[in-house]
Formats: structure tokens, sequence, C-alpha cells
């Protein structure tokens, strides 16, 4: 295995995936970004307050006084404050990322309250540009239209700012500033590229634990993740199926391994193209499958599981013929007796005969 490197080539290529999302899959990666960098976008925010009210020592030596800028400098608490009440509570991420730049404008703005009060207000120009460092760092969160907006708000104050605190450097400060944007959109640039690779691996990561390496269906650590009490997945009522191949081990025996495995492929494939979207199909153990249909009764899934059992073995593309046998029941609440009544409604197929359905009501 390679490591990646990171470069131009690499970063067309991801330039070329994220443009080629949907609009849900590019809101999945926004939303993944907000709440992963949340906390380092509350730091940074707090730091960057924090440094704006450390400039009362500058003003100090400006002025030979603080009196005058107390009040603008200390007033970012206030909106500090709300701002750490108010973004926890937030789950919209539009809305974080919103506040986020809100956050950063009331350092500016402070700051320009309290250059209004400043014997020298040249070194406005240079104090500005650090409030380039938050939105860069904002950058981790944000996308590139929301810097953007937030850029020419950053310029609108400044230049209403010009009507009363009337700069002499005016030019100086634009010409320090703009470059400034300019870099911090451009790293931007770079910035969601590179988070949006960690997105991807993530996810990569993330369906490779919840997949069976073998059929593609989800695996035991996909079932315990949806029928995790607290996060139950599992809709009331849905039909439970305990789903098996009959005679695998004579498929084995006759054909081989790699035979059998390709009929375990074969018969994953089928079964989850066979059912919806929103239904799960899991490798339960070997030649097992478990099948949630979701929001089913019982005798919808019944009909469903007998057209995929009758189909299933008379198939002519499976690797060699076989049948199958499925226990069902129906789960309405209690998932642990729900397989309990599918495995025994299995057991009694499989005792029955095989190629069957047999239903535990
Ligand atoms: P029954 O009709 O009662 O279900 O009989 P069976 O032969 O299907 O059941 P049994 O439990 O006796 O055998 C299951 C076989 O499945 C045995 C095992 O070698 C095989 N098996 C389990 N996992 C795999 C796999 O990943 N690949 C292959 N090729 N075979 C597997
Ligand atoms: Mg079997
Ligand atoms: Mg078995």
């Amino acid at each position: 295995m390679s490591t990646k490197v990171l470069n131009i080539r690499y970063l067309i290529d991801l330039c070329k995936q994220l443009r080629g999302l949907d609009n849900d899959q590019k809101d999945d990666f926004i939303r993944y970004n907000v709440r992963y960098y949340q906390l380092f976008m509350t730091i940074a925010l707090s730091g960057g307050c924090l440094a704006a009210i450390m400039c009362l020592y500058s003003d100090y030596l400006l002025n030979g006084t603080i009196m005058p800028t107390l009040i603008p400098r200390l007033s970012l608490l206030v909106p500090l404050g709300i701002f750490l009440y108010i973004n926890k509570k937030i789950s919209n991420y539009k809305l974080s990322i919103a506040l986020n730049h809100g956050m950063l404008h009331f350092v500016l703005l402070s700051t320009i309250w309290a250059v209004y009060y400043l014997q020298d207000k040249t070194y406005f120009a240079a104090g500005a540009v650090t409030i380039h460092i938050i939105m860069w760092t904002l950058g981790f969160s944000s996308r590139i239209k929301d810097t953007f907006i937030s850029y020419i708000l950053y310029f609108g104050f400044i230049l209403l700012s010009d009507t009363f605190n009337h700069y002499d450097n005016m030019q100086i400060i634009l010409a320090l500033n703009i470059p400034c944007a300019f870099a911090v959109l451009f790293a931007q640039i770079i910035l969601t590229l590179i988070t949006f690779d960690h997105y991807l691996a993530i996810k990569k990561m993330e369906k490779e634990t919840i997949t069976d390496e073998l059929t593609q269906v989800g695996n035991r650590v996909m079932l315990e993740d949806i029928t995790d009490k607290a996060n139950m997945k599992i809709s009331n009522p849905s039909a439970l199926i305990m789903l098996d191949i009959d005679h695998f081990k004579n498929v084995n025996d006759r054909h081989g391994h790699i035979v059998g495995d390709n009929v375990l492929k074969y018969l994953a494939d089928y079964v989850q193209k066979s059912v919806r979207k929103n239904d799960y199909v899991i490798r339960y153990g070997g030649e097992e499958f478990l099948v949630i249909l979701n929001n089913c009764t019982i005798e919808e899934g019944t009909k469903t599981i007998n057209k995929i059992r009758r189909s299933v073995s008379t198939d002519t593309n499976s690797p060699v013929p076989i049948t199958i046998s499925a226990g069902i029941a129906e789960y309405t609440g209690d998932y642990t007796t729900a397989l309990k009544l599918a495995d025994e409604a299995l057991y009694e197929a499989k005792n029955s005969g095989r190629n069957k359905v047999v239903v535990n009501a």
C-alpha cells in the first residue's frame, strides 16, 4: 500500500470529485466538517477575542491610558458569551457557519470602535490583518462562498468605518488587507480539498467497517449499529427474515470453496437487488443472511421472501443451482424476540424439507 502524497494532480482529482457530488453529498461533507472542527472554531474565535482584548496594551502605548478603549474592547465579551452559549445548541450547519463568521465580525467591529478612540489610527492597517488569521481558521468548516461573503462584509465594514474614523492611510489599509484576503481564499480552496480527502477516507473506512468483505452486504457490526437501542434504525413494524442456503456444504464439497464463495456473492447481490434501498441485508454467519424489510408487515414480507426463494431456485445466473430456506417473524419493538422467532422458523423450514419459507407469527 502506498502512502498518498498531496500533489497538484491529486488535488485536481479531488476537485473533480468534489464538483461531481450531488447536493445531498455536498451537504453531508460540509455538515461533517462543521461538526468535526466546531471545537477548533470555538477555540480559535475565543482566542481571537482574547487577542483583540489584549490590544488594550497597545492602546495604552498609543494613548497613554486604557480608559477610552476599555468599553469597546471589553464589549466583545457580550457577543462571545452569546456565541459560546448558543453555539452548542445549534444543529443546523449553515447557521453554525453563519454564527462563526458573525463572531469574527464582532471582533472587527469592536476593533473599529476602539480605533475610534485612538489618537494614532495608522496601526489599524496592521491590526486588521490579524482578522485574516481567524478567517483562515474558519476555512476548515466553511464553504468558499461563506468566506467570500464574509470578506465582502469585512471590506464593507472597513470602508464604512472610514466615514467616522477618517483613516489617514486608507490606501495602506487596503493594500495590506486585499492581498491577505486573496491568500486566505486561495488557502481555503486547498484546505477544502484536504478536508474533503480526509472526509472521503473516513467515509470509506466507515463503510468497510460495516460491510462484509466477501459479499459486500452488511456485517455484524452494521447489525449492532442498526439495532442499538439508543439509535434503533429498524422501523416498527418490520419483517425479520433469517435466510440460509440449503446443503451449502455439498456445494463446497462438489465444486470447491471458490465456487462456494461465488454462490455467496451471487445470493447476497441477488437479495440486495430484490429489496428496497432502506431495507437491510446482513451476512449473519457463513451462509446465513438476515434480511430486514423496513416498514413491512409479516404478510408483505412473506410474499417478498417467497418470491426471492422461488426465483433463486430457478435462476440460471447462479454459479451452481441452489435453493434457500427462510424463517420470518415480525419486529414490533423487541428485536431479540423477533430474531429468535425468525431463527426458530428457519429451523422448522430446514426440518420440514428445505426450499421453503416458514412464518412465525
Ligand atoms: P443446511 O441445508 O442444513 O443449511 O446445510 P448446509 O450444508 O448448508 O449447512 P452447514 O451448516 O452444514 O454448512 C454450512 C457450510 O457453509 C459449511 C462451511 O464450510 C460453509 N461456509 C461458511 N462460510 C463460508 C464461506 O465464506 N465460503 C464458503 N465457500 N463456504 C462457507
Ligand atoms: Mg445451509
Ligand atoms: Mg447455516
